[in-house]
């Protein structure tokens, strides 16, 4: 096993690699920028490396100089997180050559999957359902547009290198597509250093449901059930649950057996997750793989009782899955809401700035994976994600209950952030119902109105708050005026002592 580990990474990610090195007995080494100098990461982790500059492409972008520290500090692995050099296959190689472990996947499996038109294109040949569209190195506008038509409209156009929801136009209109298409190819230019776009079908209102898997070097390939993202803002995740309220045990089963496919077809060997889209109909189809680990593994974690950290650390030493697929079991449900400190009335614009209070929930089936704490300034150069809770119950109305009761209980001031808006979202019948699929924050302008019970409520808080404050005022100062303010404990003990008895 590994005796010292680098992460490179910040944030919530990085402290809970490291809670899990601590686990596992495993020393660890945090890389730092200027402007997380305070960070929770740097304070938990056994060393800290300084990384100078605030930009990630400054920081934590900087393969080299997060090597050299690796090397300097004697790290025999670096962990990377997600984002950042997760997925860059440059940087893995480069972990090789130096002789320290890359904890991910192989290279390959990265290049083939990596590559949203080569992934297609392996899926396809693997006999797995893909979304419908077309899979072409290069194409040129007069071949897309017939391909468009073929494909029929609504069709999607999407970055062959893009990730993190950005990157793709929505098409609806076949005089809307030659605009769309010279767009779609400079924006993914400018955002992936790579202009070749691809063309999917626009799936009207579909669920969002990925499988966990994990691959260990010796050849064996598991599934971990899946995981329900459908809520989602900008094609980003919000909140996440296990298990998906759309699938049943024999969709489970047919999903798992695709996912642990589409790993054998690259010999994939670390922890992954395979993302799919369902139709209005049910039909499912093969969306992407992300070669890392999942923002959203938690709820994973909650259900199975596994820690993916550690099994993708015990993967990358090289021993055996610590699990076969029949002693994997699925308990109760999970749900997980991404807090972020941003404004939802206003556009969900970034809020970094001094966190002035935090009290943060816990109880029973409660779960924080936080990066920061009260004091904490929320740098303006990253992801503003704080935070991720989750919670688990028996049944899925326990774990939404649970998570309503959890966000109550959080309390964070000096920034805005968007747990009223959580709340918002699982107080809302269609989400307890079950009835979700990606336009759902769309759909419901309701969750946004500021003119309901919760904004009644609260002004009637504020409102009750003033006027005890006004009168405790208004008493003390006609009190001042007479005699010194004094507390009752005071004044009865100086009655007691007048009268000569103690
Ligand atoms: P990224 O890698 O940027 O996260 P994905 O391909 O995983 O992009 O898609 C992210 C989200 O975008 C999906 O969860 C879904 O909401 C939406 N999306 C992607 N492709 C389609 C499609 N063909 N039809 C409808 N929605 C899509």
């Amino acid at each position: 096993m590994f005796k010292k580990v680098l992460i490179a990474n910040r944030g919530e990610i990085a402290v809970r690699v490291i809670r899990c090195l601590r686990d596992m007995n495993i020393q660890s080494v945090a890389v730092f920028s200027d402007a997380d100098r305070d960070s929770l990461h740097v304070r938990w982790a056994d060393q800290a490396v300084h990384l100078p500059g605030n930009t990630a492409q400054e920081t934590y972008l900087q393969g080299e100089l997060i090597l050299k520290a690796a090397k300097r500090c004697g790290a025999d692995a670096i962990h990377p997180g997600y984002g950042f050099l997760s997925e860059q296959t440059e940087f893995s190689k480069r972990c090789a050559e130096e002789g320290i472990t890359f904890i991910g996947p192989n290279a390959f499996a990265v290049d083939q999957m990596g590559d949203k038109v080569t992934a297609r294109a392996v899926m396809k040949a693997a006999g797995v359902p893909v979304v419908p569209g077309g899979e072409w190195d290069d194409i040129d506008l007069g071949s897309a547009k017939v391909e468009a038509k073929k494909i029929g409209f609504p069709v999607m156009l999407k970055a062959a290198a893009g990730g993190g929801g950005k990157g793709m136009r929505l098409v609806r209109e076949e005089n809307q597509f030659e605009s769309a298409f010279s767009q779609a190819q400079s924006e993914a230019l400018g955002a992936f250093g790579d202009s070749r776009v691809y063309l999917e079908k626009y799936l009207e209102r579909p669920r969002h449901i990925e499988v966990q898997v994990a691959s260990d070097k010796l050849g064996t390939h598991i599934h971990l059930g899946e995981r329900e993202c459908s809520i989602q803002r900008r094609h980003q995740k919000v909140i996440e649950e296990a298990p998906s309220p759309a699938v049943n045990g024999e969709l489970r089963k047919r999903l798992g057996a695709i996912a642990v496919q589409a790993a054998k077809a690259v010999n994939y060997d670390s922890v992954g997750t395979v993302e799919f889209l369902m139709d209005e109909q049910g039909d499912v189809y093969f969306l992407e793989m992300n070669t890392r680990l999942q923002v959203e593994h938690p709820v994973t974690e909650w259900i199975t009782g596994l820690d993916l950290v550690r099994m993708q650390i015990e993967i990358a030493a090289g021993l055996p899955l610590s699990v076969a697929q029949d002693d994997v079991r699925f308990v109760g449900h999970s749900v997980e809401c991404r807090i972020y400190a941003e404004d939802p009335q206003h556009k969900f614009r970034p809020s970094p700035g001094l966190i002035t209070f935090l009290s943060t929930p816990s109880g029973p089936g409660v779960r924080d994976d936080s990066g920061v704490y009260q004091g904490y300034e929320v740098p303006i150069y990253y992801d503003p994600m704080i935070s991720k809770l989750s919670t688990w119950g028996a049944t899925r109305e326990e774990s939404i209950a649970r998570m309503i009761r959890a966000l109550d209980e959080y309390k964070i001031g000096g920034i805005a952030h968007n747990v009223e808006f959580h709340l918002r979202l699982l107080r809302h019948a269609d989400f307890q119902a079950g009835a979700l699929n990606t336009s759902f924050i769309d759909e419901h302008p309701e969750l946004f109105s500021t003119n309901d019970c919760d904004h009644n409520e609260q002004v009637a808080v504020i409102a009750a708050a003033i006027k005890t404050f006004r009168d405790k005022t208004s008493s003390a100062i006609a009190f001042s005026t007479d005699q010194p303010a004094t507390s009752e404990w005071k004044s009865a003990a100086r009655r007691e002592a007048a009268r000569g008895t103690h």
